[in-house]
This record gives structure tokens, C-alpha cells and sequence, in this order.
């Protein structure tokens, strides 16, 4: 018999018999292995762990602790999903079934939806037949049989795939109890494993996506390997629900979209605007303290301008029509760089002006389709918070140093403590796809390298991911419930000094061509407003709430005293909110916990005769009377501290 030569992952090599499957393989290593494997990666390839070796391979056996193996799961859910609904309604018409992010969907056709009963007896019975674990089963047909079954069942797009997709003479197929799909594979061995999945919703979708097609309906399910996994997933799910911010933004009262002024724009309503003004003042003081100067450039701007700067053209989709006015076109700005370009070029630069850092909360106007928009992340008009900084090639590493510096500054006071780093590089392979010289790249892509390591940042390279200006870093802040947000991007561009011929003169007294860095810390003021709404569920810290403390007398007897307190609290610089209605206390304190005020001052007889105050911390609950003299000092350190509330979670 003909032996072949198997190489697993540790380098170890085995000889064995020509036709040995990858569970036998796995056998012989332990049974705790051959218990725990899915599926097969042979040369690459993922193979069923019952797919005969007929050559040499490189082989690992897959478990719950490889991603591949959790699609392949995935898939196989699919698949018990179809094999479920078959057996409840075997009328239907079956479209695909791919595994997802965090799990899969099936498509049919049938001409009434699916119910929410529908659902809860579909998943009834997938966890039948995964009980019985079933053996999902490869099959070999040749294409004119595979056509004739789907034919004979009268499953007409399963005959459509066949026709496209099949292109060797024997088409495989897998089978699950009563489920016969045309597939690929790979699967896992049975069905007795999937267990932890949940069935989601239903929607509708055109067969192969296409407008006009038959509409099917998709199930969606969520599926994880262990169960603590999907209630894991159930609960993030149910957190991004009560964080919304577009719930919360009205609940808050903190913005608005408005149909009146169109989409994508929005208003800031007082509560939002107090918010705004926080984040702005800590940003223009840090952007001071750190050597930038603050500018404003106009809105609309000649579209020359944006023809010179290449906008016109290669950004020319994202960009809302020009209008006319006494002849010349003008634009609405989607970018602040030509501004800042303009302010550059305003003088002669010589090398002492350098570094040259401009910084302003630009509103940029952008055409995004209606369809996309979402609340405050994806919108039409928006506030930058923008900087470019022009420099001479020596000053690059401390340039990017202290704009990530600034990152971290921004991280640290607005509550996040875990980040992802990606280092955008160009393609080496196309360089003529790219503004600058291979020089330029290379001196930028090493500065920006350098200074993480410096740093000690751990970063991830993204060969071929950079624009064709420059290479840039991007920061994701990781918020409360575990989502990355992109927020942070230091941008290099060999475009626009080129385009703009901007100058400054060296200590050689020659002219030379200075490097630009775009650089933006929150992306725009409304994108990190929605963000931030999220990340604390609402519940702001105090020095960002807009009120900061409810003051609440326990009847009307005391509003004397209470509004003593209030007219304190004010005067010290708090912002403050008397709530003097003639409603019962439980109700006073109610609606401030729903508004997420950081606290409460509870005041009736007893406080009014010994001038305290008796605290309630939204979150952390009763903390007790303080002379009010005290409650005052530590309200003041716990704004100067810009302390992020440690209870995000309310
Ligand atoms: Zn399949
Ligand atoms: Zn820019």
C-alpha cells in the first residue's frame, strides 16, 4: 500500500497508509483531540476531518480554538437550520445559507412570513435534530443527476447555483437528515455540537441581492461555540440597544435630526450644546498648552481652489454641487486643509516658523447617500476637529510623538483605557499609484514605526491600506461594552504641499518644500458626542453633565433653603437644577435618575436647620448629609480632577 508523509503543526511527521482521514490522524494523537476536532486544515485547505489524504500535506486539526473552525461551525448551523425548517415547512424554496459575524442566516422562499411562532418552533426543532446528532454527509453526484434532484424537488434556484457554480463533472453535496445542499464544505462531522445559537430575526432579501429577483426571506441567528459565548453576545447586543444614542439623545434631550432642515444635519439642543462647549474648552486649552494656534477659515470657498487642491476632482462624490454667485462658483467646504493652506501661504515660511500647527473646529459639509446616515456617527454636516501641522523632515518623529501624546490625553479624560494601533502603509509593489517619491514614504512610514516602538505601542501594519497621499496611523478606542471606535488618525501628505508649491526657507537660505500632517484626535465633535453617549449609557461624568445637581426639597415648606442651596451651587460655578414642582419626592428623584444627573441634594427640615445637604449619587445611590460647605469642595475636585465616573454603566 502506498504511504504519504503527514507534517503537523509542531513539525512532527508522520508516514501513514495512503487514504488515512484527518480524525484517524487525530486519534492517534489523543482522543481528547479527536473529541474536540471540527474540522481539517490540509496545505491550507479546509477539509471535512472524514476526507481521505491521498498526498503528502501539511495537517492541523481544527478545534473551538481556531477561527476557520468557527465558520465552518457556522456553516453547519446553516445547514441545520435549512434541515429544520424542511421538516416544518416542506414547501419551501431554499435559497443559501453562509455563516456570518457572530453567526448565519438561511434564505426561502414561502409565500407567507415567518412568525415570531414560526421562529421559537423552528429553534425547537434545530435542537432536536442537533440532538440527534445527525451526520452531516459528503456526496459525490454527477452535474446532470445534481440538476435532475433539484429538478425532481422542484427547488429552481438550487438549480440555478448548480448550472453557475458547478464546474467539475461530479458536484458535491452535503446531506443533514432530511437536508440535501448543494455545497462545498467543508462541515463539521454531526450536528450534536451545535447548541448555542439563537434565532433572531427574519427580513427580506432579493434572490442574489438583485432588484427584481423573487424576495425571500433571510432567518438570521446568532451562533457561538459555548453558550456562555452567545449569552455573552445577547447581552453586548442588548447593551448597544439601551446605549443608543439616538435614543438617548432623545430621552436626554441632547440633539436632534429634524426633518424640516433635512437629513444628516444636527441640532444641538441646550443639554447637548453644555456638553459641546466642555468638550471644546478642554480641546482649545490643551490645543494652546500644546503649540497649536487656533484659526477660522470660511465655509464656502471658490471651487478653483478646490480644483488646484485635486478636491474637485478626486473627492468630487463626497462633495455637495458648487453654487453660483456673480458668475464664480463657490464651494462648501468638505475639508479644513486648504484653508490652513492658504494661511501658510499667506507669508514666507522660514525654518524658525516651523513646526507650523493649525488647529480648528472646522464644519465641513459632505454628500453622503440618505441611506447611510446614522445618527451622529454618519451625517452631512459635521465639525472637525482639525489640525495640520507643516514641519521640516527632522521634526517628523516628535510631530507624530506628541499628536498620539494628544491621543492618549484624550483617551485618559474622556474615560477609555484599552486602544488598537494600525500603521496604514503604501503598496510596495505599485508605487506609481502614490503622490511622493519612494523616499518620502519610506522616511514617513519609519517615523511614524519608530515612534510607536519608541512609545512601546503595539501597532498593526496594514500593507497597502494607506491613501495615495500619504501613510497615516489610526487609533480605535475600545468603549465600555467592548467596541472599537476609529477616532484618532495622524495623516501624512506629499499631495498638497506639492499641489499648493508651498515653501519655507532653510537655514541654507534655499527654498524647500515642508512635509504636512493632517491630524484629527476625535474625528468630528458629532461623531464623538454619539460615541461618548454610548460609551457612559448617558450617565456623563461631572465635569461633562450637563446638570450637574438636582436639587430637590422634600415639600414645599423647604423651597426657601432649597433655593439658598441652588443660588450656592450656582455661584460657585455648578449648574445647577432646582426642581421646586409640587410632586412627591420619590417622583423628583426619579425623574433626575432618569436624566442621569450625577447628583442629588435632598433637602427638607433637618438639613435646612444644620445647613447640609443629604447627597444621592446617580449610580452609587444614598452617600448621607454633608455640611454643604464640604459638598461644594468635593463637587470642585471632582470636576478639576475630570474624574470619569467610575459607574459608566448607568
Ligand atoms: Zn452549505
Ligand atoms: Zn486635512
Amino acid at each position: 500500500m502506498d504511504t504519504i508523509q503527514i507534517t503537523l503543526p509542531d513539525g512532527a511527521k508522520q508516514e501513514v497508509a495512503q487514504g488515512t482521514t484527518p480524525i484517524e490522524i487525530a486519534r492517534k494523537i489523543s482522543h481528547g483531540l479527536a473529541r474536540e476536532a471540527l474540522v481539517a486544515r490540509a496545505n491550507g485547505e479546509l477539509l471535512d476531518l472524514s476526507r481521505p489524504l491521498d498526498h503528502d500535506a501539511s495537517l492541523a486539526i481544527l478545534t473551538t480554538k481556531d477561527a476557520d473552525a468557527l465558520q465552518v461551525f457556522r456553516h453547519s448551523a446553516a445547514h441545520l437550520l435549512a434541515a429544520a425548517v424542511l421538516e416544518l415547512f416542506p414547501e419551501v424554496k431554499l435559497g443559501i445559507g453562509p455563516p456570518i459575524e457572530n453567526g448565519f442566516f438561511y434564505e426561502f422562499l414561502r409565500e407567507q412570513p415567518f412568525t415570531l411562532e414560526d421562529l421559537e418552533k423552528i429553534e425547537k426543532k434545530m435542537h432536536e435534530l442537533a440532538a440527534r446528532d445527525l451526520p452531516n454527509e459528503r456526496k459525490l453526484l454527477p452535474k446532470s443527476e445534481a440538476l435532475e434532484l433539484y429538478r425532481n424537488w422542484n427547488q429552481g434556484f438550487k438549480c440555478e447555483l448548480v448550472e453557475e457554480k458547478a464546474i467539475e463533472p461530479m458536484v458535491s453535496f452535503y446531506t443533514t437528515g432530511k437536508f440535501i445542499d448543494f455545497c462545498r464544505g467543508p462541515h463539521i462531522p454531526s450536528t450534536g455540537r451545535i447548541k448555542a445559537f439563537k434565532l433572531m430575526n427574519v427580513s427580506g432579501a432579493y434572490w442574489k441581492g438583485q432588484e427584481g429577483n423573487p424576495q425571500l426571506q433571510r432567518i438570521y441567528a446568532a451562533c457561538f461555540f459555548t453558550q456562555a459565548e452567545l449569552d455573552g453576545y445577547l447581552h453586548r447586543l442588548e447593551e448597544a440597544k439601551r446605549r443608543d444614542h439616538r435614543r438617548l439623545g432623545q430621552e436626554l434631550d441632547l440633539f436632534s435630526i429634524q426633518d424640516a432642515a433635512g437629513p444628516g444635519l444636527i441640532f444641538w439642543h441646550p443639554k447637548g450644546g453644555l456638553i459641546r462647549k466642555q468638550m471644546e474648552d478642554w480641546l482649545r486649552d490643551e490645543l494652546l498648552r500644546r503649540g497649536y494656534q487656533l484659526v477660522y477659515t470660511p465655509h464656502i470657498m471658490l471651487l478653483d481652489l478646490w480644483k488646484t487642491s485635486g478636491h474637485a476632482n478626486f473627492y468630487r462624490e463626497n462633495m455637495f454641487g458648487p453654487l453660483e454667485v456673480e458668475k464664480a462658483d463657490y464651494q462648501l467646504k468638505p475639508m479644513n486643509c486648504p484653508g490652513h493652506i492658504l494661511i501658510y501661504k499667506s507669508h514666507l515660511r522660514s525654518y524658525r516658523d516651523l513646526p507650523y500647527r493649525l488647529a480648528e473646529l472646522g464644519t465641513v459639509y459632505r454628500y453622503e447617500r440618505s441611506g447611510v446616515l446614522h445618527g451622529l456617527l454618519r451625517v452631512r454636516g459635521f465639525t472637525q476637529d482639525d489640525a495640520h501641522i507643516f514641519c521640516m523632515p527632522s521634526q517628523i518623529e516628535d510631530e507624530v510623538a506628541a499628536c498620539v501624546d494628544f491621543a492618549w490625553a484624550v483617551m485618559k479624560t474622556f474615560g477609555f483605557s484599552e486602544y488598537q494601533v494600525e500603521l496604514s502603509e503604501w503598496d510596495p509593489l505599485h508605487p506609481e499609484n502614490y503622490a511622493g517619491s519612494v523616499d518620502d514614504w519610506q522616511h514617513a512610514t519609519q517615523a511614524l514605526a519608530n515612534t510607536l516602538d519608541r512609545l512601546k505601542i503595539p501597532f498593526k501594519r496594514m500593507e497597502a491600506e494607506a491613501a495615495f497621499y500619504g501613510p497615516k496611523i489610526d487609533v480605535k478606542l475600545i468603549d465600555a461594552i467592548g467596541r472599537p471606535w476609529q477616532l484618532t488618525t495622524v495623516q501624512f501628505d506629499f499631495n498638497l504641499p506639492a499641489r499648493f508649491d508651498l515653501e519655507y526657507v532653510g537655514e541654507d537660505g534655499n527654498r524647500h518644500r515642508p512635509l504636512m500632517v493632517h491630524r484629527a484626535l476625535w474625528g468630528s465633535v458629532e461623531r464623538f458626542f454619539g460615541i461618548l453617549i454610548e460609551h457612559y449609557a448617558g450617565a456623563f461624568p461631572l465635569w461633562l453633565a450637563p446638570v450637574q445637581v438636582a436639587v430637590l426639597p422634600v415639600s414645599g415648606k423647604f423651597a426657601e433653603y432649597a433655593k439658598e442651596v441652588a443660588a450656592e451651587l450656582t455661584a460657585a460655578g455648578f449648574r445647577a437644577y432646582l426642581d421646586d414642582r409640587n410632586e412627591k419626592l420619590q417622583a423628583k428623584i426619579r425623574d433626575s435618575e432618569m436624566q442621569k444627573v450625577p447628583y442629588m441634594t435632598v433637602v427638607g427640615g433637618k438639613e435646612a436647620e444644620a445647613r447640609t445637604v443629604s447627597v444621592r449619587h446617580h449610580g452609587k445611590g444614598d452617600l448621607g448629609p454633608r455640611p454643604l460647605a464640604t459638598f461644594l469642595a468635593d463637587l470642585r475636585g471632582e470636576v478639576d480632577a475630570r474624574a470619569t465616573s467610575s459607574d459608566s454603566g448607568n
